[in-house]
């Protein structure tokens, strides 16, 4: 049975380069019906924060994941907060002592980079394996000192092969691997025994996570191998980049899932998006469902090469799917956007909700995120908001003087109706020999505040005749 895990630190919100590592895993624990699991790695006590991991889930949530087994869902291996399973990771630690596989190491830091400056190497060179072979009398000495000790890892010395499933075949020599600390002063384990004790313990069958952490994954081997662990199937996803081709970061902008769940990402799209960082199918193909992606994803695909972060392109892609949503559906996720703008109170009648709804229909086409939803179709409730410069085009003299006609035929038209609105409109330019656009423009910015919007008289029609007369005396 597959097992995957998405094991995130708690310290910000989740990175679009850590959102695509929890879908990547996802895709895959569903793919194989398998598990998902979500371990939450909070050894980093001063960045590590209890509101981060309830963000973590809701954006998690938002993306459309689930998992099988979690902090806020328990199950049969947990619990899945590191902080929960100290004594675990101590038992282990304490076992590998025994075995001899682990020593303690009563090193502070500046003596070992003062042996290392005296043995000619970089002060920063790494642990000289000193107390591997102490004797008793001088751990007693260190003892009574009221030295704290540390637990280091024996590393033992042969190359240690990684048969990644992206990346292929990779050696690395463990003599350039120091013994490295499993447990800290603290009491609390490194990260790398921590990943190693849970991954065993909870049965991880594929470790699927970023490249970065390539360079760790010798130590986890060995580290796998003195506990008598299974290892798992390593694979390494290539680094997200910005469109500039460095490093996704800050500079680049929202680099948060979040940001982009506030600026009105629809969460299909995201999900859509995300997953095409660094994988494909062989046809160039985009758009998947929820549903094509797990039955078509695999980690062979998976690219070596690094993955570009478009926002462009998630932001077309947001555009597909709005077009393809119901305007129940959008009018329901715009609620938050419309209620920050004041556009809607807090509660909206049946009817209220049949209105915008139809609003949103007539602006569907235009719509490239739920933010934008307010500004499109604003004016349908409230008073519009008169851009300057189109005021300034058609609300002159001529355009108010042309108002004040039409507005005539606007009051005795009996049925409100596109229909019937075009056919007395039109005759109306006809008749006076104006070209369409001497009234169609004045007459929009008039109702709408704006030179852009849905076709005239569907939007004559939506509004009513109440809002539309009285938006066009203003004028005249
Ligand atoms: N907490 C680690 C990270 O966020 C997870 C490492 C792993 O997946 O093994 O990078």
């Amino acid at each position: 049975m597959v097992r995957v895990r998405f094991a995130p630190s708690p310290t910000g919100y989740l990175h679009i380069g850590n959102a695509r590592t929890a879908l990547f895993n996802y895709l895959f624990a569903r793919k194989n019906k398998g598990n998902f699991i979500l371990r939450i790695e909070d050894t980093d006590t001063e960045r590590s924060k209890k509101e981060y991991e309830i963000a973590l889930i809701e954006d998690l949530k938002w993306m459309g994941l689930d998992w099988d087994e979690g902090p806020d869902i328990g199950g049969e291996f947990g619990p899945y907060r590191q902080m929960d399973r100290l004594n675990t990771y101590r038992d282990v630690a304490e076992r590998l002592l025994k075995e001899g596989k682990a020593y303690r190491c009563y090193c502070s830091r500046e003596e070992i980079e003062e042996r290392n400056v005296k043995a000619g190497k970089n002060a920063s060179a790494g642990y000289d394996n000193r107390c591997r072979t102490i004797t008793e009398k001088e751990k007693e000495r260190y003892e009574k000192e009221g030295r704290k000790p540390v637990i280091r890892f024996i590393v033992p010395e042969r190359d240690i092969v990684v048969d990644d499933i992206i990346r292929g075949r990779v050696v690395f020599e463990s003599q350039h691997i120091p013994d490295f600390v499993i447990m800290k002063s603290d009491g609390l384990p490194t990260f790398h025994f921590a990943v190693v004790v849970d991954d065993y313990l909870m049965k991880i069958t594929h470790v699927i996570r970023g490249e970065d952490h390539l360079s760790n994954t010798p130590k986890h081997i060995l580290l796998f191998e003195a506990l008598s662990a299974p290892i798992p199937q390593f694979a390494h996803m290539s680094m997200t980049l910005g469109p500039d081709k460095t490093r996704l970061s800050k500079r680049h902008g929202a680099t948060s899932v979040r940001a982009y769940r506030q600026a009105g990402y629809l969460p299909e799209a995201f999900f859509n998006y995300i997953s095409l960082l660094g994988w494909g199918t062989t046809e160039s193909q985009d758009i998947f469902t929820k549903e094509e992606l797990i039955e078509k994803f695999s980690l062979e695909r998976c690219q070596k090469s690094s993955a570009v972060f478009d926002p462009e392109k998630l932001l077309w892609m947001n555009g597909y799917y709005i077009r393809k949503a119901s305007p129940e559906r959008l009018l329901e996720l715009s609620i938050p956007f419309l209620k920050e703008v004041e556009v809607i109170e807090d509660n909206l009648s049946e009817d209220g909700k049949r209105y915008l709804e139809k609003a949103i229909a007539l602006e569907q086409e235009k719509i490239k995120l739920l933010k934008d939803i307010p500004y499109h179709i604003g004016f349908f409730i409230k008073d519009p908001v008169y851009e300057e410069e189109a005021v300034k085009k058609y609300l002159g003299d001529e355009g108010k003087r042309v108002l004040s006609e039409v507005f005539v035929v606007l009051e005795r038209c009996e049925k409100w109706s596109v229909s019937s609105l075009e056919e007395k409109i039109r005759k109306f330019c006809e008749e006076n020999n104006y070209k369409p656009s001497v009234v169609f423009h004045p007459l929009r910015v008039a109702v709408s505040g704006k030179t852009k919007g849905p076709g005239l008289f569907e939007m004559l029609e939506h509004l009513g005749r109440e809002k539309v007369i009285s938006r066009v005396r203003r004028w005249i």
